[in-house]
């Protein structure tokens, strides 16, 4: 199975900057073999990265997705709407938004629920904070994020991306360590298996600080299946550089 490099550009971008980042990875994609690519960008850009990247090898999503159909829920944006800007990927309970918009693991289960209803790949993120890890309750922590989407999607589970982003390494500079990291994959994809015999095919991506430095010894690891970018994936250089350290 390739990798899977996902950038997540976060609450950053404009239009003229954006024209060079895009253009910067895509000039590179020649020099990445074994990893698929995308972005996921801020809302108002998808009409602008739609248009940029039709036709190249490089997907785009949103960075979130409203758990509502339609309807009276000022600011937000349905999966209905993300499908309009063919949006492949949609990122779901992110950590910033279960701290900072109090999404619970009912919400980012609904949430995956209608990305998969439109046809766009949830990327569901799990991860323990720095005092879960202290207490020693990090497999329950991520056991439970997940089971919520899981008991929501049922049998769809196996069209799910998961990533897991240790709150206490996203954009810290802290890294889980290779074993660390690959110790929690391997948790999760017991879980996944567990609900659906296609899960081996479920891309299982590491977030938290990943950089050209440190990805090759975390996309080595069994079940390490690509990385979730945040910081690194405004270099072009980084993040493609990030892309060229997936082995086959
Ligand atoms: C993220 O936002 O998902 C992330 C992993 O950020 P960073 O790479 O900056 O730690």
């Amino acid at each position: 199975m390739n990798k899977l490099i996902v950038g997540n550009w976060k609450m950053n971008g404009g239009m003229a900057s954006n024209e060079v980042l895009l253009g910067s990875i895509v000039d590179g994609l020649f020099s990445v073999s074994h990893a698929q690519l995308a972005v996921c960008v801020p809302a108002p850009y998808l009409a602008q990265v739609q248009t940029r990247l039709q036709g190249s090898a490089l997907a785009w999503g949103s960075q979130d997705v409203s758990a509502h159909e339609q309807g009276a829920f000022t600011g937000e944006v349905s999966a209905h709407m993300l499908k309009d800007f063919a949006c492949r990927y949609a990122i779901v309970g992110h950590s910033e938004r279960r701290q900072y918009h109090g999404e619970t693991d009912e919400v980012v289960a609904t949430k995956a629920q209608r990305a998969l209803a439109s046809g766009i790949t949830p990327i569901v993120c799990v991860g323990e904070t720095l005092a879960e890890r202290e207490a020693g309750q990090t497999e329950a922590v991520v056991k439970r994020q997940l089971a919520a989407v899981i008991h929501a999607v049922g049998h769809c589970t196996s069209e799910l991306v998961v990533a897991y982003e240790p709150v206490w390494a996203i954009g810290t500079g802290l890294t889980a360590t290779p074993e660390q990291a690959q110790q929690v994959h391997a948790v999760l994809r017991a879980q996944l298996m567990a609900a659906s015999q296609k899960a081996n095919r479920v891309h299982i991506l590491y977030g938290g600080s990943m950089n050209a430095a440190n990805a090759a010894s975390l996309l080595a690891q069994a079940d390490i299946d690509g990385g979730l970018i945040g910081g690194a994936s405004l270099k072009p250089a980084d993040f493609l550089s990030i892309a060229q350290s997936a082995k086959a």
